[in-house]
């Protein structure tokens, strides 16, 4: 019996952007809660679409890193 490759997790973790800001992360699908760039909180409605409503500054993936 082979284990099988870990599964996607459905479970949000939360995660920064090296260590700024702070975003949601479930799946693929980025919440941006704390915009890295101005460090203000996000606005809810656009917080899903992974970008930040003050400065539109969308974060690369390739910055995250899991929070502590
Ligand atoms: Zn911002």
């Amino acid at each position: 019996m082979s284990q099988p490759p870990s599964p996607v997790s459905a479970e949000p973790k939360g995660v920064t952007f090296r260590g700024r800001g702070f975003a949601r992360l479930r799946g693929t699908k980025l919440s941006l809660l704390i915009c890295p760039h101005c460090s203000q909180r996000n606005a809810p409605q656009v917080a899903d679409k992974g970008y930040c409503h003050w400065c539109t500054y969308e974060p690369s993936r390739d910055d995250i890193e899991p929070a502590s």
